[in-house]
């Protein structure tokens, strides 16, 4: 059984937008799993310390038979491969990958919070998301195109697409 799961891409290091759209690559390339679509790449300020570049963020929709620890272990071997960095909590990073939403599933353990636990403050997840699919919902009812009016500004630029780029 396939389920359509929304997986969010970040990053503030060794030049983002390659990074993400090296991570798009190896996401499509995930056994089990087809790409389903690539959202637009948004460049926004930082959360948190604001001594650090601007982020890089956009999302995928993936349809997937893994199962939501299976997929968080290949995103985490993802961001391994590019030599993620974790200088310091919500610092500067290579790569961030998380599972924003995994069907209508909610999941809470020690591993894994699924809707992930800061989406609805994050317009840099929510924007992608509505790119995708503008009909979409929480698990409980709540539309992302009113939590995406509701949260904090972090300056959201859409940036053209990359061609050809190495
Ligand atoms: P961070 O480096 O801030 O992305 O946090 C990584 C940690 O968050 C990992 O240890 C994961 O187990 C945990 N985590 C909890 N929920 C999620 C999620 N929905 N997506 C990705 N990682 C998650």
């Amino acid at each position: 059984m396939s389920t359509i799961a929304y997986v969010g891409l970040g990053s503030n290091l060794k030049a983002p937008a390659r990074q993400l759209g090296q991570a798009v690559m190896a996401l499509s390339r995930l056994p089990q799993t087809s790409l389903q679509a690539q959202s637009p790449f948004y460049a926004s300020r930082p959360v948190g310390p604001q001594d650090q570049p601007d982020f890089v963020n956009g999302a995928v929709k993936l349809s997937t038979s893994l199962s939501p620890h299976q997929l968080l272990d290949h995103l985490q071997a993802i961001e391994l491969a590019q030599g993620r960095e974790r200088l310091r909590h919500w610092g500067p990073r290579t790569l961030d990958l998380d599972v924003l939403l995994f069907g209508t599933e909610v999941i809470s353990d020690e591993r894994l919070t699924v809707p992930h636990a800061e989406l609805e403050n994050r317009d840099f997840a929510l924007q992608p998301l509505l790119d995708l699919n503008p009909e979409l919902q929480l698990p409980d009812g709540r539309r992302i195109v009113e939590l995406r009016t509701q949260c904090p500004d972090n300056q959201l630029r859409k940036l053209a697409p990359m061609v050809g780029s190495d």
